[in-house]
This record gives structure tokens, C-alpha cells and sequence, in this order.
């Protein structure tokens, strides 16, 4: 059985050949570049599959040897822009398995308890939030928003003796922020909430355990469920900080309910890097784009940031939304006046 679309994708490559009982084909390999000396291609792909079969590559270059199962995503990046294309693939590796598309490097998430115990640093934390947001959130509902408000009680329930930082910048942290659990849980992302910024920076991340890595994502993430075999667009929405997001998400007035909707904030990250990071890490192959952005950031900046978005994924529509009652959307219903700008 052959995937009629990506066959014919294929066919348009450098150096396409096909075996001669035209089950395999060899193309110029995009991993390595290929051969300088001949025309022939080195990366071998399964093109006519059995039922329930990848579509299995592999570089014969004894330099390179990658090698792996044809993912929408490795199609893309061999220059694939077609979206009917990437679904075929992608609807067809889901037949296999459903873990396929979302790549080959998927980050497990850790699961660690959030305990918020009822001790008065606690509930002065939990006051400052409900201040902030307009809320009544009890400590159980932080569970569910994935915010943590004592460094210490959550290493102590999780059994983690080492820590990250020295005991005295620790007890900073533990004493004047907020903790919002990273997407992959292995960051605590601390908000420091003291009127002096005790920490000299608004964030901390907070690797809990383990080494740091430079490629780490330190995003927060509201929990949603996801699903990757909604025909329809996934939604991302994108806010600064975690506080934005949450304002965004109870009281923006759109998406909330809707199924397949990301709520991320960058917490410092490019925008540029969050997107294409979250896109490639569900294989989402369309999505619409929502940006709840601070009010200080002017629309150039998102402008760009569609060009170069533009031809690395498909969007359905990009709107950027201000609140023009206050500087961001971290705030109670009624200082929340939303002006939405469509971009596409
Ligand atoms: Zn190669």
C-alpha cells in the first residue's frame, strides 16, 4: 500500500529513485546533505507499506546513518508544505501508533505532587492571588492551574533533598514567590510577588531536579486536554506571563471551552521559539493563533513575528488582543476591556 500524496511529494526530491520492484526509494538525504561526489541519493524510505508499517528511512552514508520513521514533521523540514500531504502521513502514522507524529524526542512529564498546606505564608500567597485575579481560588484549585506556593513543602512531599540554588536564595524563593510548574514539570517557574523584587528579576527558574539544559522549555501551560485527531484547528493562545494567561483564559471571553486550545505563557521565552516548539512537540499541522499580549508591546512585533511564522505552519487566523483597562490581562473581570486586532 502506498500513501498516493507523499509518494508524489517524494518523487519531486533530488536524486528520486525507485527500486525496481518499487517498494523502496532513494532520495538526496536532507540529514546529512548527501554525497558531494555522485548523484546518488543515500536516504532510503519504505514507500510501499504493509498495514500497521512506518514508513521506515534510513542514510546509507557511513557518516550519517539517521534513521527513524517518516513523521509529518520530518516531512516539513524535507521542505513539504502541502497540508493535505502532512495529514495523509500523519493521519496514516496515527494507525500505528498514536505516539508517532509527536516525535521522536517527546519529554515525559514527571509527576510530582503540588501540595499547598494551609500555614499563613501560604494563605498571605493565596490572598495576593486572589487580589490579583479577582478570584476565590482555594488552595485546591491552585492544583489544577499547576501553581505551587512553597518551595520547600513541595520538595519536602516530593522527596528531593538537593537544591537548586544556595540555601539563602532558596529561602528567597520560598518565602516571596509563587510557583507556576513548568509544561514538562521539571522547572518550578517562580514569580517574585515582593513589592522589592527580592530576586532582581521578575522569574526564577527553578530546575527541581537534575541537571539544567541550555534547550530546556520553561513554559507554564494551563492542563487541557488535547486531541490530535480533532479535524479541527488547535487553538494556541500565548500570554507574556503565567498570571496573563490565567486572566486570559477565565476572563477573555474566547476559547475556554473550546476543545484542542493551548494556554501558554512565554515567561520570558521568544514567542517565535514557544509556538514552533509546542506545533512540532503535538504535530499540530494547523492551528489558530490568539497572542494576549501586554500593552506596552506594540503590534510590529507581532507582525514580524507572523512573517516569520509564515511557511513553517499553516495558520487559520492570528489575532493579537489588548486589554486597554490595564497593562496586561493578570487581573479581575472588571479591569478586563478586550480589543482584538486580526492580523490574518
Ligand atoms: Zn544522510
Amino acid at each position: 500500500m502506498k500513501l498516493p500524496l507523499v509518494s508524489a511529494f517524494l518523487k519531486t526530491l533530488p536524486r528520486y529513485k525507485e527500486s525496481t520492484d518499487g517498494r523502496q526509494c532513494v532520495v538526496k538525504c536532507h540529514f546529512c546533505g548527501d554525497s558531494t561526489k555522485s548523484d546518488t541519493g543515500h536516504l532510503s524510505i519504505k514507500i510501499d507499506v504493509d498495514e500497521g508499517e512506518g514508513l521506515l528511512f534510513k542514510c546509507f552514508r557511513a557518516d550519517c546513518q539517521h534513521k527513524g520513521i517518516l513523521t509529518s514533521s520530518i516531512l516539513q523540514d524535507m521542505g513539504c508544505n502541502d497540508l493535505d500531504t502532512l495529514l495523509e502521513l500523519a493521519g496514516y502514522n496515527k494507525t500505528i501508533n498514536k505516539s508517532i507524529e509527536k516525535g521522536f524526542n517527546v519529554k515525559t512529564n514527571r509527576n510530582y505532587q503540588l501540595v499547598n498546606l494551609s500555614i499563613s505564608d501560604n494563605k498571605k500567597k493565596l490572598d495576593y492571588i486572589n487580589q490579583r485575579l479577582g478570584t476565590n481560588f482555594t488552595t485546591e484549585d491552585l492544583r489544577r492551574f499547576k501553581i505551587q506556593l512553597g518551595l520547600y513543602e513541595f520538595l519536602r512531599v516530593n522527596y528531593i533533598n538537593k537544591l537548586a540554588f544556595d540555601k539563602k536564595y532558596c529561602d528567597i524563593i520560598d518565602e516571596w514567590t509563587i510557583s507556576f510548574l513548568s509544561m514538562y514539570s521539571d522547572y518550578l517557574i517562580c514569580r517574585d510577588i515582593s513589592s522589592k523584587e527580592f530576586l532582581g528579576k521578575k522569574y526564577t527558574m527553578y530546575r527541581i531536579s537534575g541537571k539544567p539544559n541550555p534547550t530546556d522549555m520553561k513554559l507554564y501551560c494551563i492542563p487541557t486536554e488535547i486531541s490530535l485527531l480533532d479535524p479541527n484547528p488547535a487553538e494556541i493562545n500565548v500570554a507574556e506571563g503565567a498570571f496573563s494567561i490565567i486572566g486570559a483564559y477565565l476572563y477573555g471571553g474566547y476559547g475556554k471551552t473550546e476543545p484542542n486550545s493551548l494556554w501558554l505563557a512565554n515567561c520570558g521565552s521568544e514567542y517565535l521559539n514557544t509556538i514552533l516548539h509546542v506545533i512540532k512537540q503535538y504535530g499540530f499541522l494547523d492551528i489558530r493563533l490568539n497572542i494576549w499580549s501586554d500593552s506596552e508591546i506594540g503590534l510590529k512585533k507581532y507582525e514580524k513575528l507572523l512573517k516569520e511564522l509564515n511557511g513553517r505552519l499553516h495558520l487559520s487566523s492570528m489575532d493579537v488582543l489588548y486589554n486597554e483597562a490595564d497593562n496586561d490581562f493578570g487581573h479581575p473581570k472588571d479591569h478586563i476591556s478586550t480589543k482584538k486586532i486580526s492580523l490574518i
